[in-house]
Parts: structure tokens; C-alpha cells; sequence
């Protein structure tokens, strides 16, 4: 199920909404400017609440595939990234002080929020900085096994040579 993009927080909280659904890329466009490309919907399971001090709240879990560059072998790399949050609605930065530590603050100042930006903010901060393939997967691991040879060989036949590989056949 689609996400609603235009949410009040405020009333969500008051009622104990739980919001399970997703955004479609076109919904992230600062993610998309930020790796190769989004290669799933962004999907959310989000709790709004009250706490005991009737602050309003709302936990959140997310996750997004994306593709990114591989440092290592400088190759695309599917990435999932996912993210668990917290955070507390206020009107103003003025009311941050109000924010317990264990919850980033929401500035929404106005009845009504985006709230694909606010899954898109969180994603960012989950994104990390450097992104490489898992061991073994990395045409960039071959790479370092194929120097001391010398020789110019595609990758499966690297893969072959590698010593890790033929002691496992070894052992079968
Ligand atoms: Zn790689």
C-alpha cells in the first residue's frame, strides 16, 4: 500500500496510528541524487504516539535498496539500506529543548507535513559513506590475488585460480 504523502502528525499521534505501506522512487528525489539509482520502494512501518508527557511521537523502521558505486572495484553494488528511528513532533526549533535525547527532533510547523521527505531524511543519515560488494563478490578482491601473477585474465578464470577456491575443492 502507497504511503499518504501529506500527513498531520499532531492528529496521527492523538490517535495511535500505525502506518505500514511504502514510496516509490519518484517520492525521493534527494535519495536519487545521492546514489546510481533506487532499485526498490521505500518501505516504512511507522507507530505515532503519546508519551508520558504526551509529547508526540512516532517510531519507525525503513528500508530501501539502492545501487551504489563500489569502492573497492569502482563497480555498481546493490545496497539495502535500513534504518530504525524515533522522533518527537515539534512546532519550532526553539522547542529542541523539549526533545528527549533518544528522539531526533520533527520541526513541523504547520498543521500538514511531507512526510516521504521526512522517510527520505532518514534514509540519507543511514546511507553509508562508503559502499563496498560482500567478500568474494568484489571483481576488486581478484584484482589483488590476480598481481602477482601478472597475467591478463578475465575474472571467472581468477576466481578458478585463486588459491581458497582450489583448497575447498580440495576438501570436497
Ligand atoms: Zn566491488
Amino acid at each position: 500500500m502507497a504511503l499518504p504523502t501529506l500527513v498531520d502528525p499532531r492528529k496521527l499521534a492523538n490517535q495511535g496510528i500505525v502506518l505500514e505501506g511504502h514510496f516509490e522512487a519518484k517520492h525521493l528525489p534527494r535519495l536519487a541524487l545521492s546514489v546510481e539509482s533506487i532499485e526498490s520502494p521505500l518501505s516504512a512501518l511507522l507507530t505515532f504516539g503519546l508519551d508520558e508527557a504526551k509529547a508526540k511521537v512516532v517510531g519507525g523502521t525503513l528500508g530501501v535498496a539502492v545501487k551504489v558505486v563500489c569502492q573497492r572495484c569502482l563497480d555498481p553494488v546493490i545496497v539495502d539500506v535500513n534504518a530504525v528511528f524515533s522522533a518527537q513532533v515539534i512546532w519550532s526549533e526553539d522547542q529542541i529543548s523539549s526533545v528527549s535525547g533518544d528522539r531526533e527532533p520533527w520541526v513541523v510547523g504547520e498543521k500538514m507535513v511531507d512526510l516521504s521527505e521526512m522517510l527520505e531524511e532518514e534514509v540519507l543519515l543511514a546511507l553509508p559513506l562508503v559502499n563496498y560488494h560482500e567478500e568474494g563478490c568484489c571483481t576488486g578482491d581478484t584484482f589483488v590475488t590476480e598481481k602477482d601473477s601478472g597475467a591478463d585474465t578475465k575474472n571467472d578464470e581468477v576466481v578458478a585460480d585463486n588459491p581458497f577456491n582450489i583448497l575447498k575443492q580440495l576438501k570436497k
